[in-house]
């Protein structure tokens, strides 16, 4: 998943070791870049077999891309590979080239009956928006199925809280700083169990005649995002959720990102855009403490 992860368990040391593997399993299966996982050999056979947890990712992905309604797109990969992300082999695409790519991007096209997937032959795969919020619920699994008492999960932005701290205090998770990442804005406190995925351009981006070109793409345009939005968290029950509504809330920008998510409330987001404007949903507003030194003006969000 291109990233570090790290594991802090309270009370079962031995479900690290269960976790660890099932978390390289399923980095093995679901990378698209890595040339033998099941998502490339589907990208490349157009028509696949795959394991269970991929079927499973498979089949939630395409039910978020049609409850997020165009924002999130996990077709969206041809795209994501013309501009170089994957290789850092950097480019803008032409026009025509960007009018086919958002014209091929579209979830509809991938057809399954049983755990075997087919795809036309211009459309391609990528789990990247949801595979950590996914890697986070099957921890969540493992972990109810141990004897620990909490854990923290940190997998690269995407952070699952589980359990009851023993000494009783709450979870306290940093929110990253879009100008500065190794540093936080500001932190939640958490006593709920859950899982907490952050979106940020700042995470993949390359500049091009003074022009941010960064990894998160509108699905309608195939191109990346540019409307303000620096990053964007959300707090929810399922991890897979959670990061695909991180993303797809980001490609929505502030105003569309209120509007979902007053339509759908069964989630919470914080979402910082380049005024300096704080966006928070009411069920987390009191569990946001701002760090020292940032002067954003915070919003509340009410449902
Ligand atoms: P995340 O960091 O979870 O927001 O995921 C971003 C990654 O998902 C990118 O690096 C792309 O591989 C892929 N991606 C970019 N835009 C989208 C989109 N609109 N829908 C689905 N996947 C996307
Ligand atoms: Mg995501």
């Amino acid at each position: 998943m291109d990233t570090v992860m790290s594991l802090s368990i309270y009370g079962d040391s031995e479900v690290s070791d269960r976790i660890r593997q099932r978390i390289t399993a399923l980095d093995s299966a679901l990378d698209a870049t890595a040339a033998d996982s099941e998502i490339a050999r589907l990208n490349k056979q157009k028509s696949a077999a795959v394991s269970e947890d991929t079927a499973r990712l498979l089949d939630r992905s395409l039910d978020l891309c049609e409850r997020l309604e165009g924002s999130f797109d996990i077709t969206v990969y041809p795209a994501v590979l013309a501009w170089g992300f994957t290789t850092g082999d950097y480019a803008v695409p032409d026009g025509d080239t960007l009018r086919r790519l958002a014209a091929a991007t579209d979830y509809h096209a991938v057809r399954s009956q049983g755990n075997t997937y087919t795809l036309p032959d211009d459309v391609m795969v990528d789990l990247g928006a949801v595979a950590k919020g996914y890697a986070a619920d099957v921890c969540g699994e493992l972990l109810r199925d141990s004897s620990a008492q909490a854990a923290v999960l940190s997998l690269g932005g995407t952070v699952l809280l589980y359990g009851q701290k023993p000494d009783g205090s709450a979870f306290r998770v940093g929110v990253a700083d879009p100008d500065n990442p190794a540093a936080y804005f500001g932190y939640l406190s958490c006593r709920n169990n859950g899982v907490i995925a952050t979106s940020g351009g700042y995470e993949r981006y390359f500049e091009q005649d003074g022009t941010r070109y960064i990894h998160i793409l509108d699905p309608k345009t195939a191109r990346p995002v540019d409307n303000g939005t620096l990053s964007v968290t959300v707090v929810a029950d399922s991890g897979t959720d959670a990061d695909a509504l991180s993303t797809a809330l980001f490609v929505m920008g502030a105003d569309e990102a209120v509007a979902y998510y007053r339509a759908h409330p069964d989630f919470d987001f914080i979402l910082l855009t380049d005024d300096g404007v704080l966006s928070i949903t009411d069920g987390i507003y009191d569990n946001f403490t701002l760090s020292d030194g940032y002067d954003f003006t915070v919003r509340q969000i009410a449902e």
